[in-house]
């Protein structure tokens, strides 16, 4: 199985990749994730992408290309994957087919995940990520008796520090501009799928679970 999670920031797509990636058994590949750990080694990478991160920009698309060419032609794709957080734009997606194209490997579709931009704003300001398991969290799902404490795994949490309100609100800004129009591309595939995600991760959940047994996700839209 080899999709693309797509939808704005906080839109659920890392949560979803991480329970999908658990019951098919593929590697979930967020680029976020990705460039996060580059930022706490001080690699290369790492080191030219912290400013973007930090600003709620998009790391620059060659840098983002040379990424994504390393993780997917190196092997780790080869028996499909959960793609989060890539592409963000055009010339991404572009370079994508491309390698594909010369990898031999076929997309099975693209689910984008459809959420409200005030409930984006909400969810990504109210999120927390679990630093030993990496799952994430809102404040409902919190141990009341140790809210600091990770309720799976009883690791730390930490709150992203570009889930700032004034981060948030740029990185949705960026999607619309940059990353949205992304959808119609994908429509012209005919491999797009666009479904309700304001609701509980559970339902959604299910949703993507039916669609992906029934092969591959239709081209439909809601
Ligand atoms: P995410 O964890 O997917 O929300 O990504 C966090 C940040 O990483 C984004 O706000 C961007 O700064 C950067 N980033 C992740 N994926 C990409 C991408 N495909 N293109 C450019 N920047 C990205």
């Amino acid at each position: 199985m080899r999709i693309i999670l797509f939808g704005p920031p906080g839109s659920g797509k890392g949560t979803q990749a991480k329970l999908l990636a658990e019951k098919f058994h593929i590697p979930h590949i967020s680029t976020g994730d990705l460039l996060r750990e580059a930022v706490t080694k001080q690699s290369t990478i790492g080191l030219k992408a912290k400013g973007y991160l930090d600003a709620g920009a998009l790391v620059p698309d060659d840098i983002m290309i040379g990424l994504i060419r390393e993780v997917v032609a190196g092997g780790v794709a080869k028996d499909g994957f959960i793609l989060d957080g890539f592409p963000r734009t055009i010339p991404q997606a572009e370079a994508l087919d491309r390698l594909f194209g010369e990898l031999g490997i076929q997309l099975d579709g693209v689910v984008s995940l459809r959420v409200e931009h005030d409930e984006v704003v909400r969810r990504l300001t109210d999120r927390r990520v679990c630093r030993s398991c990496g799952r994430i969290f809102n404040s409902s799902q919190l141990r009341k008796d140790d809210p600091a404490k990770c309720p799976q795994c009883g690791g730390e949490l930490f709150q992203r520090s570009d889930d700032t309100f004034a981060t948030a609100q740029k990185r949705l800004e960026v999607y619309v501009r940059d990353t949205k129009p992304l959808k119609d591309f994908y429509r012209l595939t005919g491999r797009f799928t666009q479904i309700d995600g304001m609701r509980d991760i559970s339902n959604v959940y299910e949703e993507v679970v039916a669609l992906l047994h029934k092969g591959q996700p239709p081209s439909k839209s809601k």
